[in-house]
C-alpha cells in the first residue's frame, strides 16, 4: 500500500472510537520493529521523524527505509509525519520529500524554544495547512508548550503555565484549518516528565475534556506521552545505567484521553529505553560480545514488544484494514471546503 495521509488514520480512528501511536525513528531497527509490531497485530501506523532524525539520517536514507516499509507490508496503511517542524520551509522539504503528514510547531519560534504569539501561530500554521492540503498532506498543528527538550525542540518552560487554552483551540483551528491539534496538558517531553506518580494537578487531563467539548470534531493528539515504564529504568540501571528515577504518563490515562477526542499518542521515550536497556544487558552479560547484530536483534525486538503493547492498549489493533484514500482525492476533499475565517 502506498503512504496515507494521516487525515485518513485519525478519521478511521475517530469513527472506530481508538487512538493511533506515532512512533519516532531513527534507524532501520526503529523502522522494522514498528512494521512488525503492525503485522502482528494488524494496526495501522504512524511513523514520524523529528528535525533531529532526519538530519542524523540523511533523510532521504530514512525516507528510502519507509518506501521499503510500504513494499514489504502492504497491508498496512502507514502515514510518514514530520515530527516538530520549526517553520513552513522545514515542513514544505517533508512535503517535498513525500511525508503525508507534517506538525508545523508554531508555539515556538523557528529556533525551537522561544515560546511564539499567537498570531505568529496562526500564520505560520495556515501557510503550511495552504502548502499541504492541496497535495493532501495532513497538517498538525500546536497551542500551548510542553514542558521538556527532546531533540534540541522545547521551550524547557513550566508545563503548567502554558497549558492550552481552550477558547483559543476553538479560533485556532477555525482560522487555520487544521486536522490535528496538539494540546499541552502538563506533560514534557523525553524522559523526566514527572518526579512522581501523576496527580490530576500536574496531568491535567480535564483540559483534553474541555477541548473535546468545544471541538469535538478535532483530532488530539498528546505529546510526550511515553509511559516510561520502572522495569526499563530499572533494567538500564541494573546493567550499568544512570537513570534519575522518573515517571511517565499512565496508560490509563491515555486512554482516558482516547476516550475524548485523542487520536494521536506520540511515544518515543520507551522505544529507547526499551533499545538501551537490552543492547545494555548484552554488552553487560557478554562483554566478549563485538557483532553489532547480537545486540542490535535484541534491541529491536524490544522495542517492537513496547510498541505492541501501546497498539494493543490505543485501541488500533486490529484496525488496518482499510482501502487507502490516494492523496490527490484526499486534495480534491480539502478543495471542497476551503478553510475561510
Ligand atoms: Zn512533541
Amino acid at each position: 500500500m502506498a503512504m496515507v495521509s494521516m487525515r485518513q488514520l485519525l478519521d478511521e480512528a475517530a469513527k472506530g472510537g481508538y487512538g493511533v501511536g506515532a512512533f519516532n525513528v531513527n534507524n532501520m531497527e526503529q523502522i522494522q520493529a514498528i512494521m512488525e509490531a503492525a503485522r502482528e497485530t494488524k494496526s495501522p501506523v504512524i511513523v514520524q521523524a523529528s528535525r533531529g532524525a532526519r538530519g542524523y539520517t540523511n533523510d532521504r536514507f530514512l525516507y528510502h527505509l519507509m518506501l521499503a516499509a510500504t513494499e514489504l507490508y502492504p497491508e498496512i496503511p502507514i502515514a510518514l509525519h514530520q515530527d516538530h517542524g520549526n517553520s513552513p520551509e522545514t515542513c514544505i522539504s517533508a512535503i517535498e520529500m513525500g511525508f503525508t503528514s507534517v506538525m508545523m510547531d508554531g508555539s515556538l519560534m523557528p529556533d525551537g524554544k522561544t515560546p511564539a504569539d499567537f498570531e505568529y501561530n496562526v500564520r505560520v500554521t495556515r501557510e503550511v495547512v495552504e502548502i499541504a492540503h492541496a497535495r493532501g498532506v495532513t497538517v498538525e498543528g500546536e497551542l500551548g508548550c510542553l514542558g521538556g527538550i527532546e531533540d534540541g525542540h522545547g521551550a524547557d518552560v513550566d508545563a503548567l503555565a502554558h497549558l492550552t487554552d481552550p477558547d483559543e483551540a476553538v479560533e485556532f483551528v477555525e482560522r487555520t484549518g487544521i486536522d490535528a491539534l496538539a494540546v499541552a496538558i502538563g506533560t514534557s517531553h523525553g524522559a523526566y516528565k514527572f518526579t512522581k506518580k501523576p496527580t490530576g494537578e500536574v496531568l491535567v487531563m480535564s483540559r483534553i475534556e474541555e477541548i473535546n467539548r468545544k471541538l469535538p470534531n478535532t483530532h488530539l493528539v498528546m505529546h510526550g506521552s511515553s509511559s516510561v515504564p520502572k522495569e526499563l529504568i530499572d533494567m538500564i540501571n541494573k546493567y550499568g545505567g544512570k537513570i534519575k528515577e522518573t515517571y511517565g504518563v499512565p496508560v490509563e490515562e491515555i486512554q482516558r484521553g482516547i476516550r475524548h477526542g485523542v487520536r494521536k499518542i506520540n511515544v518515543d521515550t520507551d522505544n529507547r529505553l526499551a533499545m538501551t536497556a537490552a543492547v545494555r544487558k548484552v554488552l553487560f552479560e557478554k562483554p566478549e560480545e563485538f557483532d553489532l547484530r547480537g545486540y542490535m536483534k535484541p534491541a529491536r525486538e524490544a522495542m517492537k514488544e513496547v510498541v505492541k503493547a501501546r497498539m494493543i492498549s490505543f485501541g488500533q489493533a486490529g484496525n488496518a484494514g482499510y482501502a487507502p484514500i490516494p492523496l490527490e482525492q484526499m486534495a480534491q476533499k480539502y478543495r471542497e471546503q476551503p478553510v475561510t475565517a
